[in-house]
């Protein structure tokens, strides 16, 4: 790699390409068996009940998909509150206005991204009819605190844990610790298929319901389980099943998911190695995870100010390398202040929403290429 190989930007993401997916896929062109809850479908969920440590993972088309069966089986419905960070994907609130909801925007920790759990529990009314947290680059949020509100005030937890898979944090494995957890595997996750994503069910007495509401309202797993001998429309539900050729490659993604992870660690680890002590000459940091809990989603330099945040990742961008900010908060975005309501300052999540760039990382990305952007990103002068 050379500062003019202009022609070859070291992009930000690349999806990973499971060895395995081809032959997955071909086995399911050539069966008859097509559509979802196939033999794919229930491989991947099993290797998912091993990873997460959830009693019940449920495949859906998307992580969007996943959060609003977890807000429907929480009961959401017209008028009721969701807290939910206003730092975190646009599905984590539009999952709640979906179902009529109102989402209530809180602030974050500073320097986890993290929502903090004393504005969660400033923001409780009697509306409040469950709390949303996203583990933001598979850091954990403080589930104890998170937990110890939800037991008080009665209030079930939905756990993102796009970002998470598979973390084991000092709380417990992320996606078991609230009442249910999403999982995505859009193809710039972890790993992928696509689109696709889980939704996990750590309550049981929301299995059944889960069960019906992924199969569009019907009791058609009771009946595929011959528990049944008919079935038919009993709830509110949609299509949420992947068919068996998402399934297939995501079979394949949680073959390699264990080198993937290595990969992405090492990459992780040596930048954090290599730009530690740039970032605080800069009056920065880089995101700095407690105990080294996360999932290697993401790696973060947090810069003095936008300002400066705008210039790296322009300067950046003009030497090759495509890094990229993250979540415009939604407190202050179009669909936000039209269906939201805000609780605080959220003066922490404009300012790491700001100052936050976010540097290339996937487990394609070679030695050279490392190498590259850390020098890339230590000549950027203020
Ligand atoms: C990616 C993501 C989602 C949504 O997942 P999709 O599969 O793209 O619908 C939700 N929340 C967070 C935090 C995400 O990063």
């Amino acid at each position: 790699m050379s500062a003019n190989d202009a022609l070859a930007p070291i992009l930000f993401s690349v999806p990973f390409r499971a060895p395995a997916a081809p032959d997955n896929l071909a086995a399911v062109i050539a069966s008859d068996h097509v559509h979802g809850d196939g033999p794919f479908t229930k491989s991947a969920s099993a290797k998912l009940v091993e990873l997460t440590g959830s009693p019940t993972v449920l495949l859906t088309t998307s992580g969007t998909a996943a959060l609003e069966m977890a807000v429907r089986l929480l009961g959401i419905g017209e008028g009721d509150e969701v807290i939910v960070p206003s730092f975190t994907f646009s599905s984590g609130a539009a999952s709640i206005v979906a179902a009529g909801g109102v989402p209530v925007f809180v602030d974050i920790e500073g320097d986890s991204g993290n929502v903090d759990p004393v504005e969660v529990e400033k923001a409780i009314t009697s509306k409040t009819k469950a709390i949303s947290v996203m583990h933001y680059g598979g850091a954990p949020v403080d589930m104890d605190a998170i937990m110890a509100i939800s037991r008080k005030h009665n209030i079930p937890v939905i756990e993102d844990n796009a970002h998470g898979l598979a973390v084991n944090s000092r709380y417990g494995a992320l996606g078991t610790i609230g009442s249910v957890a999403i999982q995505s595997f859009h193809d710039t996750k972890n790993i992928h298929c696509g689109e696709g994503g889980a939704v996990l069910i750590n309550d049981p007495a929301l299995v059944e319901a889960a069960e019906i509401m992924r199969e569009k309202g019907t009791n058609r797993s009771k009946f595929l389980r011959g528990q049944v001998d008919k079935y038919t429309w009993v709830d509110w539900g949609s299509s949420y099943l992947p068919s068996e050729l998402n399934a297939a490659v995501l079979d394949a993604q949680l073959d390699a998911f264990e080198g993937i992870q290595e990969r992405r660690f090492e990459i992780w680890n040596t930048y954090s190695e290599a730009l530690t002590d740039w970032a605080k000459s800069l009056g920065g940091a880089v995101m700095s995870p407690i105990n080294g809990e996360h999932a290697a989603h993401v790696f973060y330099v947090l810069m003095p100010d936008q300002d400066t945040r705008d210039a790296l990742l322009e300067y950046l961008r003009s030497n090759g390398v495509i890094g990229t900010f993250h979540y415009v908060p939604l407190h202050s975005s179009p669909a936000g202040n039209k269906y939201g309501r805000t609780v605080g300052s959220l003066a922490k999540t404009d300012s790491f929403a700001g100052r936050l760039a976010r540097l290339p990382l996937w487990p394609g990305m070679t030695d050279a290429q490392i190498a590259y952007v850390i020098d890339t990103v230590k000549a950027f002068q203020k």
